[in-house]
Parts: structure tokens; sequence; C-alpha cells
């Protein structure tokens, strides 16, 4: 049962309209730690509900901590616009009953639309980096707020070429509180090195 964590109504709420019976092994796992604010480093496969175990603490925290929006609170780095797309909506779902505003930005969209959305300021902004770099330099992004980073399929990301702008928006966010690493496989020394930089003193969970 998801009662089991000590998640706000309102989000036990959306998990009971969406039916999830049981949390899967990974959510078991990860949500404890990471509602107590402990940077995590995950491996675990898509399909075993991982999206969850970070999206229903990183709510957690931001309606907890619920203070006037300024800037972007929360960030959600991923490799692709389907991955992005599919995190938005389970994020969508999870925050119905809530005042969480949340926004996508990727490539293979319209950038002055997604400049728009970014003058909004949504308090979780989910994304693709080669995109969100654009916006950076723009001057479309302010990430100096943002309080919890997730880094979601890190491996494809790194396997993909984004080792660099990765590394700059995690710079970005130099105030975070809180970051979570997630990645299918247990990765190769550019994983590892990334790890090392980015997460304090992290709990490693191998689903
Ligand atoms: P993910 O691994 O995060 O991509 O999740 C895979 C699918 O499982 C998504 O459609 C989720 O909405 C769904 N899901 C996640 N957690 C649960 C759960 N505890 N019970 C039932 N379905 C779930």
């Amino acid at each position: 049962m998801f009662d089991q964590f000590a998640l706000h109504e309102r989000l036990l709420k959306a998990v009971a309209e969406l039916k999830f019976a049981e949390p899967t092994p990974v959510q078991v796992a990860a949500i404890p730690p990471a509602l107590e604010g402990r940077d995590l480093r995950v491996t675990a496969q898509t399909g075993s509900g991982k999206t969850a175990a970070f999206v229903l603490p990183m709510l957690n925290r931001l309606i907890r901590d619920a203070q006037p929006r300024v800037d972007v609170r929360a960030l959600i780095l991923l490799p692709t616009r389907e991955l992005a797309q599919q995190t938005l909506k389970e994020v969508e779902r999870f925050s119905q009953f809530t005042f969480i505003k949340s926004a996508i930005v990727t490539g293979g969209e319209d950038f002055k639309v997604q400049a728009a959305l970014l003058r909004k300021v949504p308090d979780i902004l989910i994304g693709t980096p080669g995109r969100l770099i654009e916006h950076l330099n723009a001057g479309n992004l302010i990430l100096r707020d943002v309080e919890i980073l997730v880094l979601d399929e890190a491996d494809r990301m790194l396997d993909m070429g984004f080792a660099e702008d990765v590394q700059r928006l995690v710079g970005e966010c130099d105030k975070r509180q809180q970051t979570l690493l997630f990645s299918a496989t247990s990765g190769g020394a550019a994983l590892r090195d990334m790890t090392a930089k980015v997460l304090d003193d992290p709990l490693h969970l191998q689903l």
C-alpha cells in the first residue's frame, strides 16, 4: 500500500485515483530515502515504476516546502523527447490535486513557444539537455533556485554525447539540495565519473 510512505494526502489521493494498488520494488526501495532528502544512485529498467519513485518524493518536497514561485524548483533531465513526454504525463497525473505546475522543453518543438512557457516559470521543468542549454544561452532559463535535480536514463544521456551539456546544467543548479540519478545499466567509467561529481554521499540501489 502506498500509505506506508509519508506522502502528502494530495499525492496519496492521486495514487488512489490511478488505481496503483502496491508500490513496485524500486518504489519501495527508493521512496523512503528520497523523502528523507538523500541523494540516490538507482539502477532500474524502464517499466519498473522508476518515474513514480522520483516524482512522488519530488512533489512531496515541493508541497512541504511551499513557497512563492520565483524560478524553477525542480529539474528532470532525460535523453529523448519521447521519454520527456512520458515523464511529463506521469508528473501531471501525480500533481493533479496540487498547485504544482510543470512544463516540458525538448528539441524538435517550437523555440519561441517554449520561451513563453519558461516565462511563466513552472515549478518542475522536464527536458532534454541540448535544448535546455539553448534556452540557457538565450537567457530564457534560470536554474539557480532548483532544489531537486533528477538525471533519468543517465547512461543513455552519456551514450548520446550529452555529458558536457549535463555537466553545465548541473553546474547551474548550484543550490540544489537533492540529486537523484537513474540509469538502466550500471554504466561505465563516464557514469561513475558523473556520479562522483554530481551526487553527495549517495545511497546506491540496484533493482
Ligand atoms: P516507468 O518504469 O516509470 O516508466 O513506469 C511504467 C508504467 O508503470 C507507467 O505507466 C506507470 O504509470 C506504471 N506504474 C508505476 N508504478 C506503478 C504501480 N505501483 N502500480 C501500477 N502501475 C504502476
